[in-house]
């Protein structure tokens, strides 16, 4: 191939947005294809009450100097952005049916506050403590590819490591109760993803001034600097392959794009009805279509009086659930809720917030008497069902945090419909394909496909994630990249 190649990305969520910066800083001719209005996928932010709101996006862990989401950021300009580090001696504050336990930053500071807790279990909390170590080291020397440390725990499950590892129960929920940010399936999670969210966030836990759309904008400005294209409000409707390779894409105006390869930062099944018919075997499809997802959420964004609610440089997380694994048994709300509660950092640097999420997991099933409908045509049941579940949440973070009484202006709910509607993830699934340990082979999908010049990234492929996706678009780009003189 002796002309610049030309490369089509299917969505603008950050996989495919750092998949657009890399290789058009390499010099390929890059277009990053997003249907909707703003980049970013699930880290875009919206705009209501004349106040910015996150989608999704709450923390990342590992940016501190030297670790490993700071190293990867570094590349795409990333680290200058106004980050806000949180509490080092509690980023995050667990409350299991009402006794307070704090997470600190720093391996040796997270084992010692929590072995105050519970003395009896300080060897094993610093067995944990080396494994997470561990985890963080193989991600590290690998810049995120797996070597055996990591292919170990992917093999194992999270799960059964905790009860072996950890003698104590209510010691292993608290271990896993800030985990909402990964589906806590105990006969399925891989323990390399526990350790590895786990791990970056034991090192360091951050938010970010003015939320996930800064990272999405940032690489989006980084793409168009380096002489790539992103376009928005541009769907695509069909990639054409002509004697087995992509040759071209088709946009939802009837517009043809010619193209040498194409990456798709979209779900699988999202993607397969845009490919004609025969153009991948039905075994690969069906196999890929019958993977599970993760659950989607519920978010109660609460807009706050101005100069009312003190910022707390933490998030918290509340347990009245007798189960915290078993994530599949979550939408039993008789049983209690888990509920992650994420303050905005002030944007006028005033010690009070304007907005709090609270952030619930909800299956598709919970929603499945409206997955027919459109937003603001849900009708009156819908309404209701939101406005139970929101305000059974709030009165569920009340104790927590007395000073949201009387000083909520407006509230803002989120279902795993709206998810599927506006951020288009497939059945308003979280964090996309969910893993298993047993059967990491079908579970874990390689970035290549069987047609040669499409590709794969984003959460579904390998790591959920801001980490886990910015690992998968570097592997991407690298297959990408060694691929092209086969491809010319
Ligand atoms: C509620 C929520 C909270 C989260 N909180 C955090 C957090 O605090 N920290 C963290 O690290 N991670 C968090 N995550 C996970 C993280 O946001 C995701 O893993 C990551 O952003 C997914 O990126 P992606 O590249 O896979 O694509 P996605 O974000 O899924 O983006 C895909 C894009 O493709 C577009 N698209 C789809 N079909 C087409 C088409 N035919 N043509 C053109 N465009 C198309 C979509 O509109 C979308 O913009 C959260 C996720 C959710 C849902």
């Amino acid at each position: 191939m002796k002309r610049t190649p030309k490369v089509i990305i299917v969505g603008a969520g950050l996989g495919g947005l750092e998949c657009g910066y890399l290789l058009s800083r390499h010099g390929m001719d890059v277009c990053v294809l997003e249907q909707g209005a703003q980049v970013g996928g699930c880290l875009q932010s919206f705009r209501r009450h004349g106040l910015q709101f996150d989608t999704g996006f709450h923390y990342v862990g590992g940016m501190g100097e030297g670790e490993i989401l700071h190293q990867l950021f570094s590349e795409f300009r990333l680290t200058g952005l106004p980050w806000v580090k949180l509490d080092t001696e509690c980023f995050d504050e667990v409350f299991l049916d009402g006794e307070h336990y704090a997470f600190a930053n720093g391996y040796d500071r997270f084992a010692d506050e929590l072995s105050k807790k519970f003395p009896q279990q300080r060897p094993h909390i610093a067995e944990y403590v080396n494994m997470l170590r561990r985890s963080q080291s193989a991600l590290l020397s690998q810049g995120g590819a797996a070597d055996s440390t990591s292919e170990t725990l992917l093999a194992t499950s999270a799960y059964q490591y905790l009860q072996e590892c950890i003698p104590d129960e209510r010691l292993r929920k608290v271990l896993s109760a800030t985990s909402l940010k990964m589906d806590l399936r105990a006969d399925t999670l891989p323990l390399y993803i526990f350790a590895q969210i786990n791990g970056t966030f034991v090192q360091s836990a951050w938010r970010l001034r003015g939320g996930g759309q800064v990272i999405a904008d940032t690489i989006a400005d980084g793409i168009r600097t380096h002489g790539g294209q992103v376009r928005t409000r541009t769907r695509v409707t069909g990639i054409h392959v002509n004697e087995g390779s992509i040759d071209h894409v088709i946009l939802n105006d009837n517009e043809i794009i010619p193209c040498d390869l194409v990456i798709s930062d979209i779900h699988p099944n999202a993607l397969f009805p845009l490919l004609e018919e025969g153009s991948l075997r039905k075994r690969y499809v069906q196999r890929i279509s019958s993977l599970e997802n993760s659950f989607g959420v519920f978010t109660v964004q609460l807009l706050l009086k101005e100069g009312a609610v003190r910022y707390r440089n933490r998030n918290i997380f509340i347990h009245n659930h007798a189960k915290i694994w078993h994530s599949e048994t979550w939408d039993d709300r008789q049983n209690g809720t888990s509920i992650g509660v994420h303050f905005s950092v002030p944007t006028d640097g005033s010690e009070y917030t304007r907005n709090i999420d609270l952030f619930m997991p909800m299956s598709w099933q919970e929603v499945a008497p409206w997955t027919g409908t459109r937003p603001t045509q849900r009708g009156n049941d819908y309404d209701e069902f939101k406005q139970r579940n929101a305000e059974a949440a709030i009165s569920a973070v009340l104790p927590y945090i007395p000073d949201i009484q009387g000083n909520i202006e407006k509230i803002i709910v989120s279902t795993p419909l709206t998810y599927r509607d506006y951020t288009h993830t497939f059945e308003g699934s979280a964090y996309g394909i969910c893993k298993d340990y047993d059967h990491l082979i079908s579970t874990m999908l390689p970035i290549r496909t069987p047609i040669p010049n499409l590709f794969l990234t984003g959460q579904n492929v390998n790591f959920h994630g801001v980490l886990g996706v910015t690992v998968t678009a570097k592997m991407t780009c690298g297959q990408v990249i060694s691929a092209l003189p086969m491809l010319s």
